[in-house]
């Protein structure tokens, strides 16, 4: 396997790349350990020089990192700016709060004193998705960097470009070697650096499947490990909530980036007294959406990541109705070059059908209508996903209790504003575990360490 850039909106191969060679590969986890020993040992204000200088030349130079993109992944080059706009914010927020996030913490033991101090662990191995090609590594870069760790990442095999520019900014903003580096790399390599004893932790954002494989090697070598997986979003939409708002956040929460967030709202659980009218305004901004080139500001639908992404998407949507769902909207490929998809909207999906428990990932949504809130709560928790979740009520009191009593690790009410610097991001169930970004991140791969002082006798 390679890493190749296709542009998904014309179908055109870009760019290949090769996969590195075994000395290549044993180079640069050694280069990576070596520059662990001193990175360690740098002040805060060192290390912070370095991160916000990262920050500075994303937040310069939006348009130069947004448009490798668009061309690789096919998102839309507003949202590309977006993103490269807010891993800069990212950066910038670990540069400036790190030191506070890892204080000392004093204890209270009853006798003598005690604090926990955080240390850096070592050099952690970090597996990305292509969705957010830099959002996504800015996540961990902005927290570990800071807590004195040592970066390999792994990227998604269809983003190079993006994936070698990522590494670039930091030589630019004046990291040592090896303190951020860019493997491109096999499944085979990538097991074999969760066995090498200079790696000392695994974070990986990727699909279920990944995981599993992931966490087991890490599992089986001792390694912390954090996975941030898929999801099946619930957005639940109360009698009571304001309907036009709701239906803009519906639109926005399935079709932003293509449909391709693990947080997306993917299950449009409407109670019945609202269902009709959710329904025919949802349907009728999805098939308002245009298909054109992602580069163009003015398109509102654009290409799937890959081709394969598409056909994988299509076969869910065949395989749904096969089994008895029925397509509200869409469902096709659309005439045009490149992998593009009508938006869609599956409805009458029963328990037994497979599509009750996929992911799909992409313009698709699922539409269930219930009696009420606490049928609307009851779906949202069938659900094998853990991620996310939204709640749309004009009674904040009544959004609260329900954001309460759905299982998942984030909750958004009359909102699904997923991500800010400051808040932690993760789920539970096939979700996965741990949390990323806020204070909650930097803590993943710190060194907990007690520390307590007493003039005690030992016991005899
Ligand atoms: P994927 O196939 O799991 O790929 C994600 C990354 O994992 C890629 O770098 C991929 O490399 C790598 N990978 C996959 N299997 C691997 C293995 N056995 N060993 C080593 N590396 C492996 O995921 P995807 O389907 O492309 O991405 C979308 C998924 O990610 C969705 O399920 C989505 O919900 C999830 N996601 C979750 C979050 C979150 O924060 N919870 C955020 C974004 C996306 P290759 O490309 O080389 O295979």
């Amino acid at each position: 396997m390679s890493y190749q850039s296709f542009n998904p909106s014309t179908g055109k191969l870009v760019k290949s790349f090769n996969e590195i060679t075994d000395p290549e590969f044993e180079k640069k986890i050694a280069g990576a350990a070596a520059c662990y020993a001193s990175w360690r040992h740098k002040t805060y204000a060192q290390r912070a020089a370095i991160v916000a200088k990262a920050a500075g030349i994303l937040h310069e130079r939006v348009e130069e990192f947004a448009h490798p993109m668009t061309i690789e992944m096919g998102k839309r080059i507003n949202e590309a700016r977006g993103e490269v706009q807010f891993s800069s914010e990212i950066l910038a927020y670990y540069a400036k709060h790190a030191e506070k996030f890892l204080a000392p913490v004093k204890l209270h033991p009853t006798i003598g004193e005690a604090h926990m101090e955080s240390s850096p662990i070592g050099v952690i191995f970090c597996v990305e998705p292509w969705n957010f090609p830099y959002y996504q590594l800015a996540r961990v870069a902005g927290p570990q960097l800071m807590a004195g760790n040592v970066l390999m990442v792994k990227h998604a095999s269809c983003v190079p470009q993006c994936a070698i520019a990522f590494e670039k900014l930091w030589l630019e903003a004046g990291a040592p070697e090896g303190l951020y580096t860019n493997l491109l790399i096999s499944h085979d390599q990538s097991d074999r650096i969760i066995d090498d004893p200079r790696i000392k932790g695994v974070a990986l954002t990727g699909s279920v499947a990944a995981g599993r494989s992931l966490a087991a090697r890490a599992g089986k070598n001792i390694k912390v490990s954090s996975m941030e997986l898929g999801g099946s979003d619930a957005f639940i939409v109360l009698e009571d909530a304001d309907l036009a708002h709701t239906v803009k956040w519906a639109v926005w929460g399935r079709m932003y980036n293509a449909g391709q967030t693990c947080c997306a709202a993917k299950r449009f659980i409407v109670v019945e007294k609202l269902a009709d009218q959710f329904l025919t305004a949802f349907r009728a901004a999805l098939a308002a959406l245009v298909a054109g080139d992602p580069m163009d500001e003015k398109t509102t639908l654009g290409p799937l990541s890959t081709e394969e992404a598409l056909v994988t998407l299509l076969g869910q949507v065949d395989g749904a109705v096969a089994r008895g769902a029925k397509l509200l909207l869409g469902g096709k490929r659309i005439d045009r070059p490149g992998s593009y998809m009508e938006p869609t909207i599956l409805t009458d999906i029963a328990p037994d059908n497979p599509a009750f428990r996929q992911e799909f990932f992409g313009p698709v949504a699922l539409f269930f209508r219930v009696k009420d809130e606490d049928a609307a709560i009851a779906l949202a928790n069938d659900s094998d996903f853990g991620l996310g979740g939204s709640v749309f009520t004009k009674d904040t009191a009544r959004g609260k209790r329900v954001a309460s009593r759905v299982e998942t690790g984030m909750m958004f009410i009359n909102n699904i504003s997923w991500s800010d610097a400051e808040l932690p991001f993760g789920g539970i169930k096939d979700s996965g575990y741990g949390r990323e970004l806020g204070n909650m991140g930097i803590q993943e791969f710190v060194n907990k360490k007690l520390v307590r002082t007493a003039h005690l006798e030992a016991p005899v």
